[in-house]
């Protein structure tokens, strides 16, 4: 029955002359979304997206589309082309479409509706008010009785337009993530473990419109080829939001080991972090990102106490984003079960920082002592080195 979706997007269109660049990215990226599916006609028309069917089923359609990030809800609607300059005809049409959809509500239980117009065509005999009174009452006599109307709190609301070249009929709206279309803001570096909150930190980032790249670290041999895979299927589930990944695989190992042998070893965890950062500083900057991204968040582990994060910041320059910092590890794991991360991210695999943990590490790091007990590394050597060696892959979903 519907033949084509409606894709609602907010806060795009408050960006005035640059809402154009937007429109045209968020239209990409819907195509981009749908490419597994097939190939589907996207366009604006009168300052809003359409998605054509065709002969897909549309809540598998809607589903994809939904997760495009900058829209905030997605209608599916029949729309259909006016067959001639006649008004009253076509009024007629969009009379009929409207029952369809109220048919359609009433077999899904829906006890009560109200009618929404909209008239595009300024030429019509009636206001949009007249004409959501009278198609209201030509559903009413079309149903038999089986549905009141309910102005004040109805439980679906029949949405007519009465456009100048169709006319479009529809109830319902999914909502979408909101956000902003992807490349629209820049370019992050997000370090991306296994763990849990990673993959959501970076989700947040790129929902504001930010291409996100990942940079992986691994102490091969003694992280399996398993945990790299984890890693990448993380990556794929990104994907599927971001169009696709770029991932760089580092291997931290000679790195652990001179830090190891050299420091202290309770402020390994930090010193590995400081590595980390810089890596991802330099590799970023070689990818013209503008930022990193981190799923620290206050007090979460040992490293990531105020004292620790400071720390952690003194090793770049670079901007770092930690979009989990105020929140709680059950709020993270919601968000991390809606995206679909949350059963890959919780695989029991060991991480580069597990399997070289200190046994009792620093809750509360000193920046100056940090540095001495750095002093004796070859800092950018050794970064150099792991740069070097690096692997990179790309990701798609
Ligand atoms: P969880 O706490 O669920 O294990 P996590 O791995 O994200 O998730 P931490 O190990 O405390 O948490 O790490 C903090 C942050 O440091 C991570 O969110 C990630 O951004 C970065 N990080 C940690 N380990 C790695 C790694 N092996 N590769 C890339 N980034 C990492
Ligand atoms: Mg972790």
């Amino acid at each position: 029955m519907y033949n084509a979706l409606i894709v609602k997007y907010g806060e795009i269109g408050i960006k005035g002359k640059n809402r154009y660049i937007f429109e045209n990215k968020l239209i990409k990226n819907i195509k981009n979304m749908l490419k597994p599916l097939g190939k589907f006609d996207v366009y604006k028309e009168y300052g809003r997206v359409y998605v054509e069917l065709g002969d897909y089923d549309y809540e598998e359609v809607m589903e994809e589309v939904k997760k495009v990030f900058g829209i905030v809800g997605v209608c599916p609607v029949i729309k259909l082309d006016r067959k001639s300059d006649d008004i009253e005809e076509a009024y007629q049409l969009l009379q009929e479409t409207a029952l369809k959809v109220l048919e359609e509500k009433i077999e899904q239980g829906c006890k009560s509706f109200k009618v929404e117009s909209r008239r595009g065509d300024k030429s019509f005999r009636m206001t949009s008010q007249e004409m959501s009174i009278d198609i209201g009452g030509y559903l009413l006599s079309k149903t038999e009785g089986k549905i009141p109307v309910e102005l004040r709190n109805p439980e679906t609301k029949i949405k007519c337009e009465l456009r100048e070249h169709n006319v479009v009929a529809y109830s319902d709206t999914v909502p979408g993530y909101g956000g902003l279309p992807i490349g629209t803001n820049g370019k992050a570096m997000s370090l991306l473990s296994g763990g849990i909150d990673s993959p959501v930190a970076s989700w947040m980032v790129a929902k504001r419109g930010v291409e996100v790249e990942c940079i992986h670290f691994h102490t091969y041999p003694f992280t399996s080829e398993k945990s790299m895979e984890k890693v990448r299927d993380l990556a794929r589930i990104l994907a599927k939001y971001c169009g696709k990944v770029r991932l760089h695989k580092v291997n931290l190992l000679e790195i652990q080991k001179a830090v190891g042998v050299n420091c202290k070893e309770e402020a390994m965890t930090i010193i590995s972090r400081r590595f980390m950062m810089r890596i991802a500083e330099e590799v970023g900057k070689l990818r013209r990102c503008d930022a990193l991204v981190t799923g620290e968040s206050i007090g979460q582990v040992a490293s990531q106490t105020i004292q620790g994060l400071t720390c952690t910041n003194a090793s770049v320059s670079m901007p770092v984003f930690r979009p989990l910092i105020a929140m709680d590890k059950t709020e993270i794991i919601d968000v991390a079960k809606t995206i679909g991360t949350f059963e890959t991210s919780i695989i029991p695999e060991e991480d580069c920082c597990s399997v070289f943990a200190p046994k009792r590490p620093v809750t509360k790091p000193k920046l100056d002592r940090i540095e001495a007990d750095e002093a004796s590394l070859d800092v950018e050597g050794l970064i150099a080195d792991a740069i070097e060696k690096m692997e990179v892959e790309i990701i798609e979903f």
